[in-house]
């Protein structure tokens, strides 16, 4: 079955989205969502003398009031208040999280009521989520982990552009004209199937074709999503290895969280999509069916603002400043700054010398007619073997973090 779940539309026998739920199903859901929305109205924080107060109550009337809507729940939070129902988040967070949304959703709704005329309806509520387990890496991510919600630290290397991802589509039927609205679709990078046959009653009509129906945008209900890319934290990188990737996945209030450069921990379900299809030859043709590429879908993004390289937190002291001062003034602070570089590296003194240059960047140009050139330095070390190359560029790494060895 090619083009099972081809990122886009494809097609298939049956409407997408619900899955098929037994009434024990749909029990066991409204049932979770039912303590979702106790914990949401009950949570308190505070002590007898202080006096409480109910975190995500009133954190939702604010942020609903500001027009904002979002929350963040701590999984610390949840386990305090029912240890079952973060572990049934944690382990089957696409299912469940939708309940939570809902559940907020209606706390919402409760707490802002009555609402302006013309804002009757309620809006729905992204919850975002956070927690201080211990993050793993993108290497430890390994198939038993998907479908799970994993924590993982990194840097920001890309993102893309903002776009409308549709979450509801609306279908008509080109032979009958009968149209079929707020069809959910799969969250995240995933497809969905369009029916192949006609569902309304065919009684004493003309059957409809096979594949009659087609989506009509106008009346599609869609969120802002984006792509980021998710470089594994230079620390995590074992010696002598490349850093990995992760494709991350936004959606609505996560879009532009975070810009490129950024030092972050995020918290998503770990995912799979089909591997976009390269132009296989002869015999490796269809070789990858049922292989799927891992990527992230995140429901929580934090930016780490503490350690080398995160931010520009930490501060300089007089003293150090005037060090820094002194050295600067220096007649021979080029020398001693290149001989600094690796010191248990002996001799390559042009080479440290070009890597000193490296490190501090080159001069910024403004060309007469306004424009400006970047005057960063790019270094290229070609050499034998075992020559030092990567030891001198592991310390580079190490002064400045962001950096990326290739
Ligand atoms: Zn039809």
């Amino acid at each position: 079955m090619s083009g099972f779940d081809d990122p886009g539309v494809y097609y298939s026998d049956s409407f997408g989205g619900g899955e098929g739920i037994g009434d024990e199903g749909v029990l066991k859901r409204s049932q979770i969502k039912k303590k979702f929305r106790e914990f949401l109205r009950q949570f308190r924080v505070g002590t007898d003398r202080t006096g409480f107060t109910y975190k995500y109550r009133d954190e939702l009337k604010r942020h609903y009031t500001l027009g904002e809507y979002w929350i963040e729940v701590e999984m610390e939070d949840l386990a305090s208040f029912d240890e079952d129902l973060s572990d049934c988040l944690y382990k089957l967070p696409t299912e469940n999280l939708p309940l939570l949304e809902e559940a907020a959703q209606e706390v919402a709704d409760e707490v802002t009521r009555p609402r302006p005329v013309g804002e009757e309806n309620v809006q729905d509520i992204q919850v975002m989520l956070k927690s201080d387990a211990h993050p793993s890496s993108i290497r430890n991510l390994k198939s038993e982990q998907v479908s799970r919600l994993v924590k993982i630290p990194g840097i920001i290397i890309s993102s893309t552009a903002v776009r409308a991802k549709a979450t509801k589509v609306c279908l008509q039927c080109r032979g009958c004209r009968a149209v079929i609205s707020n069809i959910p679709l799969p969250p995240g990078l995933q497809g969905y199937a369009l029916p192949r046959k006609c569902n309304t009653e065919q009684a004493g009509r003309v059957k409809c074709p096979v594949d009659p129906y087609f989506i009509i945008p106008d009346r599609c209900v869609c969120v802002d999503f984006q792509t980021q890319r998710l470089q594994e934290a230079p620390d995590a990188v074992p010696h002598g290895e490349m850093p990995r990737h992760m494709q991350l996945y936004c959606d609505r209030y996560l879009c532009d969280r975070v810009v490129p450069g950024n030092r972050v921990t995020v918290m998503g379900i770990y995912s799979i999509k089909k591997v976009a299809q390269t132009k296989a030859k002869g015999r490796d043709k269809g070789a990858g069916v049922g292989i799927r590429s891992a990527y992230l879908r995140v429901v929580g993004i934090e930016v780490d603002t503490e350690g080398a390289g995160r931010g520009a937190s930490s501060s300089v002291s007089p003293q150090e400043e005037e060090e820094l001062r002194a050295l600067a003034s220096s007649p021979s602070v080029y020398d001693s700054v290149a001989r600094s570089l690796a010191p248990s590296i002996y001799g390559s003194d042009d080479l440290k010398k070009a890597i000193a240059c490296l490190l501090f960047g080159g001069s910024r140009k403004r060309l007469p007619d306004g424009l400006t050139r970047r005057g960063d330095i790019n270094l290229l070390m070609l050499g034998d073997p075992g020559t030092a190359k990567s030891q001198l560029l592991k310390f580079v790494e190490r002064c400045s973090p962001i950096g990326v060895r290739l």
